[in-house]
């Protein structure tokens, strides 16, 4: 079976594993500060602070914002249930901005019609999704919030790896020169796995400390105290990464750009497979600026015009031993949030939903699995 995702866990791997298990501290030791350091150097970004996973990482980002009970915050309605939810941990509501049907992701013409929404409330932050791993348009968006008087937040756990080039300078995401924070998973599914894990980027530096500080339990150690010295200014959370996972971190972060390539030429191989099934099978259309390493290969299916359901071609793949799965049910339609802000109209959102289906990509993967893959979508949708 090829599962749409899966981790590459290596001896090294393992052996960095035991070795943390060896060493004096098993949670909040030295290996933390290592990966933390080797993290933000990748990215590119002047802090990273790593969390307990990526949930966490968007909780504390709202947390350290401040953002209060009655405020807004605008999330897309194509994401996993976290980006909306982490607004919902600290009482604000969420605005849910359309997608492009095509893309997936939000835009500026998405994000400008969700601003007419918000209306006399304060808005306080942004959190754009860089689906499947394509990076949003991040001066765009970070333009309208800024006017908006709003704070941008990246939810990157898609994009670990990703380049773009919005003018003549290539960017990294996770280098935050556009936002406040990128927040980042290191889920078994995510570009580099740790089980659970997660990071936050930013160039602030009093965010960091404020990010450092509620991640476990806003304690503080004033300099100069007594050795047993604690204060705790505001109550945090416990969203400690362990020295264990870490380790593991630190051990695949070094195969990113191994991980980045394998997954750029299995997107190739796809798109070469691919090509044959259009218009009734397209891949997700890319924004010009953007070289994802892609997280999710989703693909974009006619079944109307396939004559076979979504379920149909699910149970077909299935059968024929590859895994697919659907990112995402647009999560303003989930109970919860249709409970608290009724039934909304956002048919760029529905359209994605109605086509999307994301096929295996993980760097383990072989060439001859991405003509598995294709044979097995050729016989189940009978084109
Ligand atoms: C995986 C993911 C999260 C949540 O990360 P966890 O580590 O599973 O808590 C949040 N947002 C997006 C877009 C994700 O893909």
């Amino acid at each position: 079976m090829l599962p749409y995702g899966r981790q590459t866990i290596e001896d090294d791997d393992i052996a960095a594993v035991a070795a943390a298990l060896r060493a004096d501290f098993l949670t909040t030791g030295p290996t933390v500060d290592a990966f933390e350091a080797a993290f933000a150097g990748t990215v590119g970004a002047r802090h990273a602070v790593a969390c307990a996973n990526g949930t966490a990482a968007l909780h504390l980002a709202m947390l350290a914002l401040d953002v209060r009970p009655g405020e807004v915050v605008i999330a897309p309605s194509v994401t996993f249930l976290a980006t909306a939810n982490c607004a919902r941990y600290v009482g604000a509501d969420v605005v849910f901005a359309d997608v492009d049907p095509g893309s997936g992701l939000m835009t500026p013409a998405t994000l400008a019609e969700a601003l007419e929404r918000v209306g006399d409330r304060r808005l306080r932050a942004v959190l754009p999704v860089h689906l499947r791993g394509d990076a949003v348009d991040l001066p765009g968006l970070a333009a309208m919030a800024g006017a908006a008087g709003a704070v941008l937040v990246e939810d990157a756990p898609h994009a670990l790896g990703t380049t773009m080039k919005y003018g003549n300078v290539t960017e990294t995401v996770g280098d935050v020169r556009h936002s406040a924070m990128a927040t980042f998973s290191f889920h078994p599914v995510k570009t580099i796995a740790t089980g659970e894990g997660g990071m936050v980027t930013t160039n602030d530096d009093r965010l960091a400390e404020r990010l450092r500080r509620l991640r476990s339990h806003g304690m503080v150690r004033p300099e100069g105290a007594d050795p047993w010295w604690y204060e705790m200014p505001e109550p945090g959370f416990n969203y400690r990464m362990p020295d264990i996972l870490c380790a593991l971190g630190l051990s695949q972060l070094k195969k990113l750009p191994r991980f980045a390539a394998r997954r750029r030429a299995l997107a190739s191989a796809y798109a070469e497979a691919l090509a044959p099934f259009a218009p009734t099978v397209r891949i997700a259309a890319r924004p010009a600026w953007s070289d994802p390493a892609l997280h999710l290969m989703t693909v974009l299916i006619d079944f109307e015009a396939a004559g076979r359901s979504r379920r149909e071609v699910v149970e077909a793949l299935r059968a024929r031993g590859v895994g697919s799965q659907v990112h995402y049910i647009p999560v303003h339609r989930q109970p919860y949030y249709r409970a608290l802000y009724g039934d909304l109209d956002l048919p760029g959102s529905d359209a994605w939903y109605a086509r999307c289906l994301s096929l295996p990509l993980y760097p383990a993967m072989a060439d001859a699995d991405v003509t598995t893959v294709a044979d097995a979508l050729r016989g189940a949708l009978a084109i």
